[in-house]
């Protein structure tokens, strides 16, 4: 087959996981177990619709039960990070239960063509665990996946800490996401970065690193600073990617978060005209599909 350009799509799947050393906003009132729900199967939809297939990555956490979850954790050590940030969570929890646990949404992905990756147990960033420590989060993802029956080989790492992939393959892990082709400046602060990059209409694809999926770019979501910037230029950005992916054979992957489509509509609408333009330049044969797994 001659070489053609290729798309990836990915998701951070999370609920609130990802918030829990964060202070608590109006968001926290959003992401309700329903309007989590509902948002998995309005991008199901959409994916499939244009034929589309992703990764996504879960928190091995939200597809479990409260009760799994707590017997689980309950052997970690004092004191270590791990416990601390389960600690956190237990403290969040006790005052809003909603946007945690979502074990029924494995019923949407039953029988899909889309490929499960893992996003860590806890969502605990890598770097702040030691290697022991890390071992012991892999191992509750591993019985995480023979609770569900299923098997994952990539990983997303939270919040893209990528640390201790030495230690990936022991539980089956081939690969994981790389750092995001955002604007990295490390003298200028992030919420610049993220402001420069964001206006940056030029984005290119990336080519394939060895055990990595190139960390491609977020889909922009409308909210706080970021809502400042027009979406002619967001739309421009992700045009200019695709068509560079198209026409030099390389890669744009395309990742987000879930529930930045509930608390963002204009997000959403974005979501669904890329998943569009993404599909008719897959039937030109302009640009194949993949997954992590297909990719390496
Ligand atoms: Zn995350």
């Amino acid at each position: 087959m001659e070489k053609i350009g290729k798309v990836l799509i990915s998701f951070d799947c999370e609920g609130k996981w990802g918030m829990i050393d964060e202070r608590q906003s109006w968001i926290d009132n959003k992401l309700t177990d329903k309007n989590l729900y509902h948002i998995y199967e309005f991008i199901l939809d959409i994916l499939e619709k244009n034929n589309l297939r992703a990764t996504f990555g879960f928190v091995g956490a939200m597809l479990e039960s409260e009760t799994e979850f707590r017997d689980k954790v309950k052997k970690l050590r004092q004191g270590t990070s791990h416990k601390i940030w389960i600690e956190e969570f237990y403290k969040k929890y006790e005052n809003n239960s909603e946007g945690y646990f979502l074990p029924e949404l494995m019923k949407l992905f039953k029988d899909s063509r889309h490929e499960l990756a893992t996003h860590g147990y806890c969502h605990i960033p890598f770097d702040r665990l030691s290697e022991e420590e890390a071992i012991e989060e892999l191992s509750l993802v591993k019985s995480q996946m023979s609770n569900l029956g299923i098997s994952y080989s990539s990983i997303i790492y939270p919040r893209n800490k990528i640390s201790h992939t030495r230690i990936l393959s022991r539980s089956g892990i081939a690969r994981y996401r790389d750092f995001p082709n955002h604007l990295n400046i490390n003298f200028i602060p992030k919420k610049i970065n993220s402001l420069i990059d964001s206006l940056n209409v030029y984005k290119q694809a990336e080519n394939l690193n060895k055990n990595s999926v190139p960390g491609g770019i977020m889909v922009h979501w409308f909210y706080g600073y970021r809502k400042m910037i027009p979406s002619s230029i967001i739309y421009k950005k992700y045009d200019n990617l695709l068509q560079d992916a198209a026409e030099n054979k390389k890669m744009a992957h395309l990742w987000l978060h879930p529930h930045n489509l509930i608390t963002s509509r204009q997000s959403k609408i974005l979501f669904r005209d890329l998943c569009k333009n993404i599909g008719e330049m897959m039937k030109n044969e302009k640009l194949v599909n993949v997954t992590f797994n297909e990719l390496i």
